[in-house]
């Protein structure tokens, strides 16, 4: 008979996410959003029950399925998802994580949602799919009154309310985006399909074909398509309002490395029914207030996958022993552990205030920091959030290679961020070009930086960066390197101004001062590492 397991952890199952996260907590503070103490705690109650994590698997372990016609032979187009995808949206709507800044757009609001849709995205990332691109949509809605006054209201209802009926009968309704087109998804000039204007009202009937077309059981999408005058923006329904389906046919799902519970697919549009959003021509300008959106979404995605990941790995390595000592002891592990847990700080403390950077957009420094610090963050943090994943994995042994660990999935989404809402080369270049064409965001940039209290080591990164920015020779060549330094310094003033004071001597000590290695887990010596591996730690209900 097998022996019961010995030296083995206790599953990360029964506690708090919130509780656990103190730079988040004092974050939510800062960032004004105080105010949504209870809601974020009790989204971190529920993300670590049994329960909720079992909804992740169970989502994951049974992707959406296709029907594309129903038994008769009718054409339908839907996406059948597991019972745990629809429990995890119905927490996410519910405590509207979709919504939060539009329904209560008081200060702090947009870092609220943030903080929220972090603690819950570790339950799952793939249904935060939907969420997102929802929340995304209204801003640029707005930029068509009459729509938004139609649609708004529906898309920021508490209800979760799937299934394919008419819009304005349901209690909620979820939007997605269709910009990708198989001959060039970054370059969205490139888009072919087209839109014939067929009637008063912004009227258009959409032909053409989209390459990736994620949640396409979402109740209406924004379309880029080629209108006479232009590429420009339309708010395509699925369901019209007679009660017909659009002509918005899902050819087929792709199978994806991971972002598994969540139903990307290839669509054609026959003629479909949609109306314009913004100006004619001016497509991109308006669909690019969603994007903006998204991408914070991917910093929020990426510092949950860190915190996960790193939450996870020091439990682990708290209650592993080997070689005489538990893991946490071993000094090697306390240099990878503390050089994870100070990337996933300055993450989380990053996202923050970018966050309250939306919250405070009305101010033109903060409207400045928040264009520039945007694509700065979207291009790191979703790097990081690759290396920092399959570092903390590794810290489990072969443990953290087997299925029943969240770790291969958390490692399978990595990517992704840095994948969608523009890659990293795209993310890059915009930062040259709100430098070039915006230079009042590469001012509020510096200001940012320059907020933190003198440190000669952050005064020599921001002098190399100055005179990296002035010399014009191939800079494009170069923007990747000059842009992880951005990041960089940011995080370090962001440290300095506001994480654990240990912590941020060790992230000025190791990103700043050269004793850094390629990889996790080579820090520099004097520092105390414990206390910054113990606030990270997460601690299950009755453990000390
Ligand atoms: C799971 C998943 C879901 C998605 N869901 C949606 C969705 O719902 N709606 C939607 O519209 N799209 C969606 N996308 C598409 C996604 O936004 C695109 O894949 C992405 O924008 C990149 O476009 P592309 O695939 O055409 O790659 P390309 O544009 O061909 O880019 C390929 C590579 O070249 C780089 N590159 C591009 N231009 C330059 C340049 N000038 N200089 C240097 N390098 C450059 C890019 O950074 C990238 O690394 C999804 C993608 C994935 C993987």
């Amino acid at each position: 008979m097998t022996k019961a397991s010995s030296n083995q952890p206790p599953p990360l199952v029964d506690y708090n996410l919130y509780d656990a996260d103190p730079p988040l907590s004092e974050s939510l503070e800062r960032e004004g959003a105080a105010w949504a103490h209870d809601l974020i705690h009790e989204l971190g109650a529920l993300a670590g029950t049994e329960q909720a994590i079992d909804w992740g698997f169970q989502a994951n372990a049974n992707p959406p399925r296709l029907r594309t016609h129903d038994r008769f032979g009718n054409r339908i187009d839907e996406v059948e998802f597991h019972p745990a995808w629809h429990e995890l949206m119905k927490v996410s709507i519910g405590h509207g994580l979709h919504a939060l800044p539009w329904r209560d757009p008081r200060p702090g609001a947009h870092a609220a949602r943030a903080a929220a849709f972090y603690v819950w995205s570790q339950v799952e990332g793939g249904h935060g799919c939907p969420v997102s691109m929802t929340y995304a949509a209204v801003p640029a809605l707005r930029k068509q009154p009459d729509l938004a006054a139609q649609w708004e209201p529906l898309m920021t209802t508490l209800d979760y309310d799937p299934g394919l009926r008419v819009p304005a009968t349901k209690k909620g309704v979820l939007f997605g985006m269709a910009m990708t087109e198989r001959q060039g998804g970054s370059d969205v000039r490139a888009n072919t399909t087209t839109a014939l204007p067929v009637g008063a009202g912004g009227v258009h009937l959409l032909t053409g074909h989209k390459w990736f077309c994620s949640a396409p059981m979402c109740d209406a999408f924004l379309v880029l398509a080629q209108a006479p005058g232009g590429l420009s923006c339309f708010l395509l329904p699925r369901v019209l309002p007679d009660g017909t389906r659009n002509n918005f046919h899902i050819e087929r799902l792709k199978d994806k490395l991971g972002n598994r519970s969540n139903a990307s697919s290839e669509i054609a549009l026959e003629k479909a029914w949609a109306v314009m959003v913004g100006e004619e021509g001016r497509g991109v300008r308006t669909i690019i207030e969603m994007v903006n959106h998204t991408r914070l979404d991917c910093v929020i995605g990426s510092a949950s996958l860190m915190r996960q990941a790193v939450a996870q790995a020091t439990h682990h390595t708290a209650h592993r022993r080997a070689f005489g000592k538990l893991l946490s002891e071993q000094p090697l592990m306390v240099s990878v552990l503390a050089d994870l847990a100070i990337e996933s700080e300055a993450t989380t403390i990053l996202m923050m205030r970018l966050a309250g950077a939306f919250d405070r957009s009305h101010e033109s420094t903060e409207a400045n920091f928040k264009r520039i610090g945007v694509a700065i963050a979207k291009f790191w943090t979703c790097k990081r959030a690759i290396a920092v994943v399959a570092e903390a994995l590794e810290c489990h042994g072969g443990n953290g290679y087997v299925e029943e660990s969240i770790l291969p999935r958390l490692y399978r989404e990595a990517p992704l961020n840095s994948i969608w809402e523009g890659s990293g080369n795209v993310n890059a270049l915009d930062v040259l070009r709100a430098m070039q064409r915006e230079p009042d965001s590469l001012a509020a940039y510096f200001e940012e930086v320059l907020s933190a209290p003198h440190d000669s080591r952050l005064q020599r990164a921001l002098d190399r960066l100055k005179h990296e920015i002035a010399d014009p020779d191939g800079i494009e060549f170069r923007a990747r390197g000059l842009v992880e330094r951005m990041a960089v310094a940011l995080e370090a003033s962001l440290m300095l101004r506001f994480g654990e004071p240990a912590a941020a001597e060790l992230f000025c000590a190791s990103r700043l001062d050269g004793e850094w290695g390629h990889m996790f887990g080579v820090l520099p010596k004097g520092h105390d590492l414990k206390s910054v591996i113990e606030r990270h730690r997460p601690r299950l209900y009755g453990e000390g």
